[in-house]
Formats: structure tokens, C-alpha cells, sequence
């Protein structure tokens, strides 16, 4: 009898994961929950408008460009690459992102106040382990408080003193204190970062990555929602009733969730102590341009706690192709703890604030928002607490013992990007191969 090769999950891991059983001739099935597969690099088109899951941008340190992402059928010259300019809106004004090196361009008087707390950092005895502790020693008090701690907690919808550096991987610019003083000082001198180009699709928007990836697949459910695990029997039982056998599972499916599906004590009761953070991504599509302040960023960190909104982005400042002309596709995210997130009242609250925000601040009009879709991310930042790499080192060698092998950043519970997804797919899968 043929091996069941289950892919449960259709985001770009799940695809690239199918993908390669396809190449190397396994009997395999993916099954998705929604209707169409693209998980969270999906786009939604209204009219003159696409709104991705909230900014997507393709970075890529593994392979060298689009083309070359391995079963994603793409050509380099259907993509840009893009000079990222973003932005931290922080005493009422835009400073150039990564804020903690560009302090010089505060209003003086935050600057004074931010450089002389930096001088006075404390200094930690032993290795930093704490996210907060690692800001507040790197950066000063000021800068922790005013500005990188909320925007932080904002994001990942939880108090910073829960969260481990693990929480910072290569994402958080480092307390680099040659970088940090020439901010203070403004010089205007050119370092080295990271992620400074991204690439995006010149025409479509980052379902063209999804596209690409699902092109060719011969074996794909969708409208399949896995809503039981049996490990004993190995067998998933999906809400339209189907029962569907593995020898090998990749899942990319977040991990808690997972779990929950198995009823294994066990897992169960290790899952329960996984948190998460959820997004709202309310997109916009807006009559005429951005003020001036605007006209070029393609997103802005809002660590202010007053308003609800954690960034703003452009989707047309970053590709033409996203409004027609003379309009602006923009979107809003909005963290909140992954286990109220169904408590919320999206539209009729949270909308509402994000719009009278926007309007106080002077960004967009209320009377020039032509129309607005809402994505919810339900699980948006995995929390990386102090017990998270032990829980999920003890959930993956359970659920190996079974067949299953998760992939991505939500089966691994991480907090990596696309290209790292989709990777983590390919080499779990051929591991088993
Ligand atoms: C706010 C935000 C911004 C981001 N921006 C970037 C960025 O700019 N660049 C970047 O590289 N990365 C970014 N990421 C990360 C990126 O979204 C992920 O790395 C990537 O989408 C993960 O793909 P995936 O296939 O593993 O997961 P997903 O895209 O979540 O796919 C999982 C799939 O499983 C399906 N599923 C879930 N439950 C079931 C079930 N019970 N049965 C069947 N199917 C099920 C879902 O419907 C979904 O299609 C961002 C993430 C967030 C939250």
C-alpha cells in the first residue's frame, strides 16, 4: 500500500511542502480549511483596490531572488526589489525606523531627554535574558519607555516583562553603540542594516508568491477543515466529515491549535500554556493621495499608546499596482491578546476607533475611505515566554512519535518570515522523504 503523505494546511509552507512530495512522486493530499489556499499571503481585491494579509514583503537571505525560491515558479522580472522606507511616528513626528538609531531627528528636547538616559542605561549583571530588560539596557529607560516598550507590547499584545530575547531574533536592531550615538548626533552616516530591500511583485501583489507556489499541485482540498486528530489511528477527521489516514503529517496549522485537535492530554495540557497575539488588519482604500508627510512611506510604527493602532502602512506607496491611479490602498494593524480576539467588537468598535485616530492624526478622511475590508489574523505573534522552547520541544517529540512533523512559523511556533516558512517546509519534508 502507497505511505499517506498528509499536508494539513494550504499557506505558502504547506504548498512548498506539497510541492516537493509532488516532485519526488509521493501519493500526498493537502487539506484547507478555507476556500481558496494562500493562508496569509493572500490577497482580497475590491475594485480599484488589493489589500494583502496586512504588509507582506518578500525578504530574502537564502536564495538569492525570487526565481531561484525553490518550486515557487517565479520570474525576476515580474519582481522589484524596494528600498524599505518606514518610519516611527514619536513626538509628533515621522523619524526614520530603526527609531534607536535615528534619535537626532527628535524634537530636541526628546533628544536631550532620550541621550542622557542612554547614558545613564543600567548595566545588567549577566546575560540579558528578558525582552525588557534587553531594551531598557541597550536603548536607556527613555527610549524603553516612550517608544520601544509600547510599541512592543502593542504588536505582540502582551506585557514585555513575560517575553524572552527570544522574542528579538534577527528582527530587533541591536543596542549597537556606534550606531546609536551617530543617531544621537544626526550625522547622517550610512550603516549597514538589515532587511533595508525587500521584494514585491510589480504587477498583482504577494499572491503572485502563492500563485506560483500552488501552480501545478494535482492533490489539494480545499473548504476541508481538519477538526479532529485520532494519533492512535492516524486519522484526520475534517468538519465535512472525510476521514483521511497518514503515515507522515506536516501540518502547518498554529501548533496550539493542533494540539487542541489531538485531545492528548499531554499535548493538550502543554498547548494550554502556548500564547499568541492576534492582528486585525483593517485595509482601506482611500479617494486621492496621502498628505505630503506620507507620500512616500510604506509603513509607520505607532507606539503611542493612545491610539489603537500599532502601524499604518501604504500598499500603494510600495507598488502602483495596488490602487488605481489617484487612489491609496492602505492598511492599519491592531494587536490584541490571541484569547479575546473573539470577544472583540471589530467593526463597530475597533474600526471605529481606527478611524477617528486616523482623522485626529490628519492621515486619511473618513469621508475619503471608499470602501474598507477587515482581515483577522488569529494567531499574529507567537510569544516566546521563558518555558516556550522547552514546551515546544517536548510537543514536537510527542507529536513525531505519530508520524507528524510540523512546518512553518506557525507548526514550528515561531517568529520567522515567509522565506524561513517555506524552507522549514522543504527540508522537513525531505528529511522524511
Ligand atoms: C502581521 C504580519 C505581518 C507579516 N509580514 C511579513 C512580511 O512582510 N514578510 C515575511 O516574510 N513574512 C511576514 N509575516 C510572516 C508570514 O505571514 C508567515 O511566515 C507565513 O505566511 C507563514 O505561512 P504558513 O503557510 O506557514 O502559515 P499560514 O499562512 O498561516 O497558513 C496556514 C494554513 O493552514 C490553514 N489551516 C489552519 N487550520 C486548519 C485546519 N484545522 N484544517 C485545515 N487547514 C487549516 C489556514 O487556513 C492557512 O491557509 C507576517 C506575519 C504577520 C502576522
Amino acid at each position: 500500500m502507497s505511505p499517506k503523505w498528509l499536508v494539513a494546511g494550504g499557506g505558502i509552507s504547506g504548498l512548498a511542502a506539497a510541492q516537493c512530495l509532488q516532485a519526488n512522486g509521493r501519493d500526498y493530499l493537502l487539506l484547507e480549511r478555507c476556500p481558496a489556499v494562500g493562508g496569509l499571503t493572500r490577497t482580497t481585491q475590491v475594485e480599484d483596490f488589493c489589500f494583502d494579509y496586512t504588509g507582506h514583503f518578500l525578504h530574502l537571505r537564502r536564495y538569492p531572488s525570487p526565481a531561484q525560491v525553490p518550486f515557487a515558479h517565479l520570474n525576476d522580472d515580474d519582481w522589484e526589489t524596494v528600498e524599505r522606507k518606514s518610519y516611527f511616528f514619536a513626538g509628533g513626528h515621522l523619524i526614520t525606523a530603526p527609531i534607536q538609531y535615528h534619535l537626532g531627528e527628535l524634537p530636541e528636547d526628546l533628544r536631550a531627554e532620550c541621550e542622557k538616559s542612554y547614558d545613564e542605561r543600567p548595566k545588567v549583571e549577566g546575560d540579558v535574558t528578558g525582552f525588557r530588560d534587553f531594551i531598557v539596557s541597550g536603548f536607556g529607560q527613555s527610549v524603553a519607555d516612550r517608544f520601544l516598550i509600547p510599541q512592543n507590547e502593542k504588536t505582540m499584545a502582551t506585557p514585555l516583562d513575560r517575553l524572552s530575547i527570544g522574542a528579538v531574533k534577527r528582527f530587533f536592531p541591536l543596542p549597537d553603540e556606534d550606531r546609536i550615538r551617530a543617531g544621537f548626533a544626526n550625522t547622517g552616516e550610512r550603516f549597514a542594516e538589515y532587511n533595508t530591500t525587500f521584494w514585491y511583485p510589480k504587477r498583482g501583489s504577494i499572491d503572485v508568491l502563492t500563485r506560483g507556489l500552488a501552480h501545478g499541485l494535482k492533490s489539494v482540498a480545499t473548504t476541508e477543515e481538519i477538526a479532529a486528530i485520532d494519533l492512535d489511528r492516524r486519522i484526520v477527521t475534517t468538519s465535512s466529515g472525510r476521514s483521511v489516514e497518514w503515515e507522515r503529517m506536516f501540518p502547518s496549522i498554529p501548533l496550539k491549535a493542533l494540539c487542541m485537535l489531538t485531545r492528548d492530554t499531554q499535548l493538550t495540557n502543554a498547548a494550554a500554556k502556548l500564547s499568541h497575539s492576534s492582528t486585525i488588519s483593517f485595509n482601506f482604500g482611500v479617494r486621492g493621495k496621502l498628505p505630503s508627510e506620507l507620500k512616500d512611506a510604506h509603513w509607520v510604527y505607532v507606539p503611542d499608546r493612545d491610539i489603537p493602532f500599532y502601524r499604518f502602512g501604504c500598499y500603494s506607496n510600495i507598488s502602483a499596482a495596488m490602487s488605481s491611479p489617484g487612489m491609496s490602498a492602505v492598511y492599519v494593524e491592531v494587536g490584541v491578546p490571541g484569547e479575546s480576539i473573539a470577544r472583540v467588537d471589530i467593526i463597530s468598535k475597533t474600526q471605529r476607533d481606527v478611524v477617528a485616530a486616523l482623522e485626529a492624526l490628519g492621515w486619511v478622511k473618513s469621508e475619503d475611505i471608499i470602501c474598507a475590508v477587515t482581515h483577522v489574523i488569529r494567531c499574529a505573534y507567537v510569544h516566546h515566554t521563558p518555558e516556550r522552547d522547552r514546551l515546544v520541544d517536548e510537543i514536537l517529540a510527542r507529536l513525531n512519535a505519530f508520524g507528524i512533523h510540523p512546518i512553518g512559523r506557525y507548526g514550528l511556533w515561531d517568529y520567522v518570515g515567509m522565506e524561513d516558512s517555506i524552507s522549514s517546509a522543504l527540508t522537513t519534508v525531505e528529511a522524511q522523504l
